[in-house]
C-alpha cells in the first residue's frame, strides 16, 4: 500500500519566510533595548516607549524623551544595514538587497521627518553596549537650553 497525503503544501519563497520570521524576532523588547533601558533608568533618566511624538511618521521611535523632543531608534544590525555586521544573505540576494535598501530608506525618512519636527534622533545599534549608548543619549537629555539671564 502506498500512503499519499493529498494535502500538498506549497513552498513559500524562502526569503519571505525567513523575512516573517526575521521581523517577528525583530520587533520591540529585543535584548539591546531592554537593556538600554534599564540603563537609563540607573540613571535616572525617565522617558516613553515607542510613542509616536509626530503624526505621519510611520517609524515609531523605541524611547521617546518628551521634554528633550528626542527620539531614540535602537537598530538591529541585520535590518537597518550596521556597517560593522550587516550581511547580505547569499540565497535570493536582489530580493534582499531591495528589501535593505528601502529599510535604510525608510530610517532617513523617519529621520528627515522628526528634525523637521523640531526632534533629534538618535540611532543605537544593537551591537553598542548599553552604557555607550546610555552616554550619548544622557549628554543630550541632561542639555539645558540656554537662559538669557545675565
Ligand atoms: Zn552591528
Amino acid at each position: 500500500m502506498t500512503s499519499r497525503s493529498p494535502a500538498r503544501t506549497s513552498p513559500i519563497p524562502s526569503s519571505e519566510s525567513v523575512s516573517h520570521r526575521m521581523s517577528r524576532q525583530a520587533r520591540r523588547d529585543t535584548a539591546p533595548e531592554l537593556e538600554l533601558r534599564r540603563e537609563l533608568h540607573r540613571r535616572g533618566l525617565r522617558f516613553r516607549v515607542s510613542l509616536s511624538p509626530v503624526r505621519h511618521v510611520r517609524s515609531t521611535p523605541d524611547l521617546v524623551f518628551t521634554r528633550s523632543k528626542l527620539a531614540v531608534f535602537v537598530d538591529g544590525c541585520f535590518w537597518h544595514s550596521c556597517p560593522k555586521h550587516g550581511t547580505m544573505p547569499a540565497a535570493n540576494r536582489d530580493w534582499w538587497r531591495q528589501k535593505l535598501e528601502r529599510n535604510e530608506a525608510r530610517d532617513r525618512a523617519t529621520d528627515e521627518a522628526l528634525a523637521a519636527a523640531g526632534w533629534r534622533v538618535i540611532r543605537v545599534w544593537e551591537h553598542e553596549t548599553a552604557p555607550d549608548a546610555a552616554d550619548r543619549i544622557e549628554t543630550i537629555v541632561r542639555q539645558r537650553p540656554l537662559r538669557p539671564e545675565r
